[in-house]
């Protein structure tokens, strides 16, 4: 068969690169080579019992449900966020269910954005927003964050222009694992205020988060924002694609009609899965938390004092964001050589816009991530600097 031309806009798109270094180390794993996988972005728990005994009771229902998701959920979201950030406009009219978040970005994007227009996007930053603006024919500014990845509020006001039509800001962060701080974010909110100018929040680590005191973008005074959400990390529900935006009624109604003519409703089951974990107010399975802050313990425990090896606390998701600076020349070489020769998986900072960074997600069994914490000890104690 003869090759087919792909579009232009094709160019500069590529496969996410978390999800393939995570295939490759699948692959290297299927060939029986030992491998410590700590490049997954998802819960490694099974499916919360409670969703899986609701699920099972509507399994005879097979029909399309409304393009933006079935009544009472569309409900139950909104009550839910109404709650959570303390904000008394969001109601059913403004949620849109969605296959995951992934989509649900992509068509804020596609309703929001014109070619040419600019978002500012900090750094490091995860790659599909990049992806994702370009595809709709924008420009992905990017802005880098402070040493201690929070935001730069002087730094993002200076590359405002006169084509800039939003900034993204996702807290807790990937693959940083930050939580922006009250201060930064109260002072892009009074810095922007005024300006028309979209704040997208992509919420999907909100129920994530370690410390008793954080804040989260939404509750700020932002003038305009679209929320991002799902139910992917929160509930372990990463193949189930269950998303949802929360935007003004006139945005929630481009997206739904958008959604319409592509996937349709979310997955049926899917959304059953959603209203049995709103039932109790999407709140992670307590086993879950424990898991992660007992892990996310070990990895400091392991890599908290290497000389060369800067280990930042995370606030929040499941991720640490190794500073290699000191060891090597090249992030993306330093991983490579990680993974042949200890069989450890991380996803090297060039695929976040960070060189000079690795992203850990501390998500794995215990033991697959105690022998990788051993592994990673050794490899970066040998003073490997390139
Ligand atoms: N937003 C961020 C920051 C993520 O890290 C991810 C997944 O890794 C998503 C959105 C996508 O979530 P979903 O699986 O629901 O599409």
């Amino acid at each position: 068969m003869d090759e087919i031309d792909l579009s232009r806009r094709m160019g500069s798109l590529s496969e996410s690169a978390t999800l393939a270094l995570n295939a490759r180390a699948q692959q290297l794993a299927a060939d029986g080579k030992t491998i410590y996988n700590l490049t997954a972005g998802e819960l490694a728990s099974d499916t919360p019992e409670y969703i899986q005994e609701a699920v099972a009771k509507v399994l005879n229902k097979n029909k399309y449900t409304p393009v933006a998701g079935l009544p009472e959920l569309r409900e139950a979201i909104a009550a839910n966020a109404r709650s959570f950030y303390g904000l008394d406009w969001i109601q059913a009219k403004n949620v849109v269910v969605t296959a995951g978040a992934k989509p649900a970005l992509y068509a804020t994007f596609l309703a929001t954005l014109n070619p040419g227009d600019e978002v500012i996007v900090p750094t490091p930053t995860w790659n599909t927003y990049n992806h994702v603006i370009e595809l709709v024919g924008a420009q992905v500014i990017e802005v880098p964050m402070t040493e201690t990845f929070d935001l730069d509020v002087a730094a993002i006001v200076a590359n405002i222009s006169s084509r800039t039509k939003a900034i993204l800001l996702n807290s807790p962060h990937n693959p940083t694992g930050t939580v922006f701080s009250k201060a930064a974010l109260d002072k892009l909110a009074g810095a922007i205020m005024g300006k028309g100018l979209l704040v997208v929040a992509d919420d999907i680590y909100a129920k994530l988060v370690y410390a008793d005191d954080f804040s989260l973008v939404p509750t700020h005074n932002f003038e305009q924002m679209v929320i991002v959400n799902g139910f992917s990390k929160s509930q372990a529900l990463t193949g189930w694609r269950i998303g949802y935006v929360i935007a003004n009624q006139n945005v929630a109604a481009a997206i739904t009609s958008l959604l319409s003519h592509i996937t349709s409703n979310a997955p049926l089951p899917s959304q059953y899965a959603a209203l049995a974990a709103l039932a109790r107010g999407d709140v992670p399975p307590q086993s879950t938390m424990d898991t992660l802050k007992k892990q996310r313990a070990m990895v400091a425990d392991a890599l908290s004092n290497i000389p060369g090896l800067v280990y930042r606390e995370p606030g929040g998701a499941f991720y640490a964001f190794l500073d290699v600076r000191g060891l090597t020349d090249s992030s993306a070489q330093w991983c490579e050589d990680l993974l042949n020769e200890s069989g450890v998986a991380l996803v090297p900072g060039e695929a976040f816009s960070a060189p000079g960074f690795a992203r850990l997600s501390f998500v794995a069994k215990e033991e697959t991530l105690k022998s990788a914490l051993t592994l990673i000890r050794q490899f970066a104690t040998k003073g490997n600097k390139a």
